[in-house]
């Protein structure tokens, strides 16, 4: 037998962490490392969190799950809390990001199918996104690399180019159920749809009785420097898919939307065992008490800033290596000349450093929610001592 316990579909590093200590991760080994990956944008609050980890004990002691055939006390606060927070009037919990967007497409579709227009099944979704790893979210994205050995693929997607609203709109025909789109892709190499995209989406859905669907998984929940980044373009989604930070570590996802957009969806429409469980929204509650607050929000709009600009310096003493820095809040790419992943491995391994690599020759830089100068500092130290003893391959 030759193949591993844990099933080897990811190419894992030899880093084994084994604990965390506020921004920092502790490997088997005793290794420090810094981290600016927070699990891809899940651990907000870092890795020790007392309120978090308060929160989920004292549940976890109350009552950790029951099924969703029995009232829930506990979803009904957080999902008031969201609907407060949001555009939404309504939403439905799940264990991750890919239920999230599950749930949102079928949402779109039920929107029309409840009005009798079942041809109206097709999403418009946009080249190089991530949505996840079900075989419908495969299906909504156009990377190739996903798709390969697990043909056929759901129907009722078409791709189109990223921030190219000539596209979208000339894509729309009988079937068009909607539009979804991430408003920052972050797989894709943090790139920040602009302002007329976002809004002509929104105007062409207007006009066509189209469903917009924002996937947020990644760029929500205060992570772009905004409870969720729609609200940085003036205008909201029908649909929207949020999870990753949602727990702050505890899996949970959910899906909001519209009374309108949810009109399709009834009694038996939908469900999941564990969606919504007590210790899930504890987490999410304790998760909302730090982050749902301005000035906090404030405050991860300038460690964003502060970043930015500290890197856009950094960058012209290594013009052969780096393009550029873009993004928003804590949610930061860095571009460079050539592909990311080796110099991911290289501030890993040699300087203690983690970042993600995405596509676009990106690096994504995406900390706890709650570092201060000095982890901005230790980032730029090591940053500047990786840049600077680097061979690209
Ligand atoms: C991570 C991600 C997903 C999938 O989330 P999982 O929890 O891994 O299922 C979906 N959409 C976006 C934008 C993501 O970044």
């Amino acid at each position: 037998m030759s193949i591993t316990p844990l099933m080897p579909v990811y190419p894992r590093c030899d880093v084994r962490p084994v604990r965390g200590e506020h921004c920092h991760l502790i490997s088997e080994d005793g290794r420090r490392f810094l981290d600016f990956a927070s699990g891809i944008a899940v651990n907000l609050l870092g890795h020790s969190h007392e309120g978090l980890i308060g929160a989920i004990q004292r549940q976890a002691a109350t009552l950790m799950h029951v099924s969703n055939l029995y009232g829930s006390p506990q979803g009904e606060r957080l999902a008031k809390r969201l609907v407060d927070l949001t555009f939404a009037d309504t939403v439905f919990f799940t264990n991750s990001g890919a239920e999230a967007v599950e749930c949102a497409i079928k949402t779109a579709r039920a929107y029309h199918s409840h009005a009798g227009n079942e041809q109206k099944y097709e999403l418009i979704t946009f080249k190089n996104a991530f949505h996840g790893r079900t075989m419908a979210t495969i299906s909504a994205s156009n990377q190739e690399k996903m798709h390969h050995g697990f043909l056929p693929l759901l129907q009722g997607f078409k791709y189109v180019e990223f921030d190219d609203l000539e596209a979208a709109k000339s894509a729309i025909g009988p079937n068009t159920a909607g539009f979804m789109v991430e408003p920052i892709q972050g797989e894709g190499g943090i790139r920040v749809g602009s302002d007329a995209f976002i809004k002509g989406l929104r105007d062409l859905a207007d006009e066509h009785d189209l469903m917009l669907i924002f996937d947020e998984v990644q760029c929500g929940v205060a992570r772009a420097g905004t409870l969720y980044a729609y609200e940085q373009y003036g205008v909201t989604p029908d649909i929207m898919a949020t999870a990753k930070g949602i727990g702050g570590g505890f899996p949970m996802g959910a899906c909001l939307a519209t009374e309108k957009a949810a009109r399709g969806m009834g009694i038996g429409s939908h469900g999941s065992t564990y969606g919504g469980n007590p210790l899930a929204m504890a987490a999410g509650e304790a998760v909302l008490d730090v982050v749902a607050d301005e000035s906090f929000l404030a405050e991860v709009r300038a460690k964003g800033e502060r970043i930015r600009a500290r890197l856009e310096q950094f960058i012209g003493n290594y013009p052969e290596l780096f393009e550029l820095v873009r993004g928003r809040g804590l949610m930061i790419g860095l571009k460079m000349r050539s592909e990311s992943r080796p110099f991911v491995a290289h501030m890993r391994d040699n300087h203690g450093l983690l970042t993600v690599a995405a596509g676009d020759n990106t690096v994504r830089i995406i900390p706890p929610l709650v570092i201060d100068d000095s982890h901005i500092e230790e980032f730029m130290d090591k940053l500047s001592a990786a840049a600077a003893s680097y061979v690209a391959p």
